[in-house]
């Protein structure tokens, strides 16, 4: 059993405070969210009065938050108000889970560990089905000894917890990835545009692409057609899934990440725009496979 302070009990972090608490975990949660917070506590958790009085006797620290501003707040502190860092026990390992930007988790590690601190970046792949089933994808950047200490408890969460590199390196690994996915999934639409337009049937279409050199994992799990995959979001009207507004949000995040390290990542600028494009024709909260339906003239 780990003492476990748990900060952000949003769509993510209730099913993965509810899988640490089934674990046999102690769980104190804090959310600035009331709502949010009273779901904690109906799952099991003890309640914390503030952010300072969720982490004060913690083991491991774990933040499951929106942005990179909210984490460096939560972390270090903004405004007068206190942040993890100085309030936590010196020994408590902190491990932060949501998907940020590399540059920000890597100074907030830094800060924290010029405090004294052990800290280790773990975002997730899986979405809110990963996270209630603990089947989670964890990537892990930090040190060995952080890590060695993070993947008990984190393996209450998921399936797969994996040591990618040092700090920031769990970001850029979640964020390489979902620019992969990002591209893939528009050009699978692409595909599917053409073939129509040329008079193919999808179904054959698809019968020939996903056994031949165009094969891709995001056309046979998530094909932006409906009725040819049965676990597409097309079938479901695009109900997601994972949310166009959130594949938006991580290829910014590779976006930014290009632009600092100068890399050229042309098709990834084109899908982070086409994502933006799909948010502002009122689809965010659709799957990420509806940018067929842009493509296709449907929104
Ligand atoms: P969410 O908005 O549902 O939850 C975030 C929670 O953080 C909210 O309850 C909010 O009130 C709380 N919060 C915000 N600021 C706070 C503060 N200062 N102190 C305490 N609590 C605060 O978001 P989510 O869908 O749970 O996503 C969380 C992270 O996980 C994001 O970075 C997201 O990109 C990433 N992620 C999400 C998914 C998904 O499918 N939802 C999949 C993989 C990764």
């Amino acid at each position: 059993m780990t003492r476990i302070a748990f900060i952000g009990a949003g769509n993510m972090g209730l099913p993965m405070l509810r899988n640490l608490l089934a674990a046999g975990h102690e769980v104190r949660a804090y959310d600035v969210s009331p709502d949010a917070l009273a779901e904690a506590v109906r799952a099991g958790a003890g309640e914390a009065a503030s952010l300072a009085d969720a982490v004060t006797a913690a083991e491991i620290v774990i933040t499951m938050l929106p942005e990179g501003r909210h984490v460096r707040a939560v972390y270090l502190g903004d405004g007068g108000n206190d942040g993890i860092v100085g309030h936590a026990p010196r020994e408590a390992l902190l491990a932060d889970c949501s998907t940020i930007d590399v540059a920000s988790a890597q100074a907030v590690a830094a800060a924290a560990s010029e405090a004294g601190y052990e800290m280790i970046d773990a975002p997730v792949s899986g979405g809110v089905t990963g996270a209630s089933a603990g089947t989670l994808t964890f990537m892990v950047g930090g040190s060995a000894a952080g890590f060695q200490r993070a993947e008990p408890v984190l393996a209450a969460m998921g399936r797969n917890v994996a040591h990618v590199g040092g700090s920031g390196h769990g970001q850029a690994a979640k964020i390489c990835n979902n620019m992969m996915a990002g591209i893939a999934i528009i050009g699978a639409s692409e595909v599917c545009c053409l073939g129509e337009a040329l008079g193919l049937d999808p179904k054959k279409l698809f019968d020939v692409v996903s056994t031949s050199s165009g094969q891709t994992w995001m056309m046979d799990h998530m094909h932006p057609v409906p009725g040819i995959v049965e676990s597409s979001a097309a079938n479901r009207g695009y109900a997601p899934g994972f949310k166009a507004a959130l594949m938006a949000k991580d290829l910014g995040l590779a976006q930014k990440a290009a632009a600092d390290t100068g890399t050229s990542t042309p098709l990834g600028s084109a899908a982070a725009s086409m994502y933006r494009m799909l948010c502002h024709n009122g689809a965010g909260e659709l799957d990420c496979s509806a940018v067929y339906r842009l493509l296709h003239g449907d929104l």
